[in-house]
């Protein structure tokens, strides 16, 4: 008999046996768990996983210690009657509600007030039953939990860990409604990194349309609109790279620059400064998308029809007058520097994203991973800048690239980026790096001032 109980598996119980109950049943039943169910028809609830057993819900909460509630909270309230069968178990609220702020109080806080003898812990509500049935994966390996008492914690936490998932702890129960927040979020880091991006492209594209397809056909009557799907595309995509990527190290500058008006580093930053830094990962990400797309769109150049026509057309030309054109040497160091300073710019563009990835970022210590992040960034920022100085070279000299008085979009997109280099080259400046690196390793003007008050009252 004793041989029996030691190897007989511990009974869960699961109320609700709809998508998630099944699921879970199914994987606990897999990781060696007893499983019962509770229903409200324990008779015909469908099919079950093989090896579990279907009762009413009393019947099973009297068999197991651990009861996962896999019931939406609007059927909550019939567990209030409950309440002396579920005395000093262990309630696991799954649950997750269509909204945010749907409800006044947490679904696991009114779990727990219906049920106030029971230990409530809100876990897995961030796995979703596909997850469940399909076992952890390294994208989807992590439970969330949460709950006032530690045992119960702890006897969630290793069934967790038998199924083979990791604990996050996230306190007590008052955590809850936050853990119900988080299936209910939707990419939240690139909210503002991709408003920017496409408010960037829309712009662009709309300024570029105008001053090029539309003013060409009311000044000339020239029908250009062809253009609009890969010339637009490829003068947009680089100008929004270029500005995104400056995003990324504006913010940083900026707060060198309020460290060293403030001269400390103890102070917060603003608001909006915070989360600017925050989401510099995603600017420059999506930067790099967008020189991604800028090489894919000159990479097909060549095979334009439109290209094809043009060169044909002036090598004709050339021919029926019997000239040549001259080879002129200018031409050629401008052309062979913008194309190499742009194949630089996007090959080091290429290695910080690679860099900014999880797996590469956790193998470089912190003063490699900075090295390749502000020192080589500002590389690329230099070379990209560069890239788009020497693609405009004299243009800005001639009136005909002022359509309806307009800055050509090259022109506009430099701005933000020269202001960043400028400021940074200032931040390099003996005199401000001296004091920026003072700053940065804990030294405090204001705190000087006092000091310096002390030792004269001294
Ligand atoms: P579901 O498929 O609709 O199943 C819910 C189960 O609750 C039903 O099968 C039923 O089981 C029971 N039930 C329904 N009405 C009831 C009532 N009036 N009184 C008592 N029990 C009732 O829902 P689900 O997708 O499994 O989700 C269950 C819970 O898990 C929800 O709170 C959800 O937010 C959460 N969740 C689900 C997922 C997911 O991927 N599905 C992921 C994370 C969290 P019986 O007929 O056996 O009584």
């Amino acid at each position: 008999m004793d041989w029996r109980a030691a190897t007989e598996p511990e009974p869960l119980c699961i109320f609700g046996t709809g998508d998630l109950g099944r699921s879970l049943g199914q994987r606990l039943l897999q990781s060696g768990y007893r499983v019962v169910y509770g229903s409200r028809k324990p008779h015909s609830c469908g099919p079950l996983p093989p090896g579990t057993q279907a009762m009413s819900h009393s019947a099973a909460a009297q068999s197991a210690a651990l009861v996962f509630i896999c019931i939406h909270r609007e059927h909550y309230n019939f567990l209030e009657t409950l309440a002396p069968q579920l005395q000093g178990k262990v309630l696991v609220d799954v649950s997750n509600n269509l909204k945010k702020n749907l409800y006044p109080e947490a679904n696991a806080e009114y779990l727990q007030r219906l049920v106030p003898g029971a230990h409530v812990v809100k876990a897995f509500n961030t796995l979703s039953a596909w997850t469940l049935q399909n076992g952890p994966s390294d994208a989807n390996r992590q439970v969330y939990l949460c709950g006032n008492s530690a045992e119960a914690k702890q006897a969630v936490a290793e069934t967790a860990t038998k199924l083979g998932f990791t604990v996050l702890d996230r306190g007590s129960l008052c955590a809850a409604r936050e853990l119900e927040d988080f299936p209910l979020q939707l990419f939240p880091e690139w909210r503002l990194p991709l408003r920017i991006a496409v408010g960037l492209t829309a712009f662009f594209y709309f300024y570029l349309l105008i001053r090029i397809v539309i003013y060409t056909y009311v000044q000339k009557g020239d029908d250009i609109s062809f253009r609009i799907m890969v010339s637009l595309a490829n003068k947009v995509f680089p100008i929004v790279s270029l500005i995104m990527l400056s995003l990324c190290y504006l913010p940083g500058v900026i707060a060198a620059f309020l460290q060293l008006y403030r001269g400390t580093k103890y102070r917060r930053f603003p608001d909006w400064l915070d989360r600017w830094m925050l989401c510099r990962k995603q600017l420059g990400l999506l930067a790099l998308a967008f020189a991604f797309l800028h090489v894919l769109y000159t990479l097909i150049i060549p095979q334009r029809y439109y290209v094809r026509n043009r060169i044909a057309g002036s090598t004709i030309l050339l021919i029926k007058e019997n000239k040549t054109s001259a080879f002129d040497s200018a031409l050629a160091w401008r052309s062979d520097s913008f194309l190499s300073t742009g194949i630089l710019g996007f090959g080091l563009y290429v290695l910080l994203g690679i860099t900014s990835l999880p797996s590469v970022s956790n193998a470089l210590s912190w003063r490699e991973f900075s090295f390749v992040q502000s020192k080589l960034g500002y590389l690329t920022l230099f070379f990209c800048t560069l890239h788009t100085y020497l693609y405009g070279w004299n243009k800005f000299l001639k009136p005909t690239s002022y359509p309806w008085y307009t800055l050509p979009g090259y022109l506009l997109c430099l701005i933000v980026p020269t202001v960043v280099l400028v400021l940074k080259f200032l931040l390099l400046l003996p005199c401000m790096d001296r004091s920026l690196t003072r700053i940065r390793q804990g030294w405090d003007r204001t705190n000087k001032v006092d000091d310096g008050e002390k030792s004269l009252l001294a």
